[in-house]
């Protein structure tokens, strides 16, 4: 019987170099090094899978759109994303890291109405209003660490792995937000009009998944 095409987007990326390695595992290797290439659009050893190598933040978009059929991304992102048209099957256990806050060493604990910069807006929102503390959010594209250092916040709220990045900026990790790890995603539509092809790739990932653990 023949197959219905299935995209599947890929955050490129830090993300990126874990993914090739699960994917290979689970049977799905594409047909050309994707890190050597300029390329977006990638075929792989079965002729009805195709990769898309995207921004992390633009993976959830491509699924709920239904552009592509499955997705992989952060849990950052997709904790920040819309995610209504997405499912999550699975956690693929890569990428790991913690989303934490963060704030010049030594510097007292903020009090009152607290300034935090961040790219993560509607996560650190949430967070601050769970918490019953008053903040106002200041949104930032990178170069976070830069902000309790130029007296822009009092906090920060990002990506924390190793902590190299934090320390050689003079900061140091707070809170934990909230650990993070990659998520394989699949659009609600593409699960419904195409599962025969999709659940066995749910399925060999998870067991590649189940084999590193
Ligand atoms: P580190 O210095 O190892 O704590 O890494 C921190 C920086 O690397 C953060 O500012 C993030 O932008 C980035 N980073 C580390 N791990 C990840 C990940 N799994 N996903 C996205 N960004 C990450």
């Amino acid at each position: 019987m023949s197959q219905q095409p299935l995209t599947i987007a890929l955050s490129k990326g830090r993300i990126l170099d874990d993914t090739l390695p699960l994917f290979e595992e689970a049977g799905i290797v594409p047909a050309e090094d994707i890190k050597k290439s300029r390329k977006l659009i990638f075929d792989t050893n079965h002729d009805h899978i195709k990769l898309v190598v995207i921004r992390a933040t633009d993976v959830p978009t491509y699924v709920q759109y239904g552009a592509a059929d499955i997705g992989v991304a952060g849990k950052d992102v997709l904790m920040e994303a819309d995610s209504t048209g997405l499912y999550e099957p699975l956690d693929l256990n890569i990428a790991t890291c913690r989303l934490m806050t963060a704030a010049l060493k030594g510097a007292p604990e903020p009090t009152g109405r607290i300034k935090v910069a961040s790219k993560f807006v509607g996560v650190t929102k949430r967070y601050f209003a769970e918490q019953g503390k008053q903040a106002d959010i200041i949104k930032l594209y990178g170069g976070m660490e830069l902000a309790p250092i130029m007296g822009l916040a009092d906090l920060i709220v990002d990506i924390v792995d190793t902590g190299n990045t934090l320390r050689a900026n003079g900061l140091e990790e707070r809170d934990l937000i909230a650990p993070i790890s990659s998520r394989l995603v699949v659009g609600k539509a593409a699960m419904k009009m195409k599962h025969r092809q999709i659940q066995p790739i749910i399925d060999k990932l998870a067991q590649a998944v189940d084999r590193r653990r």
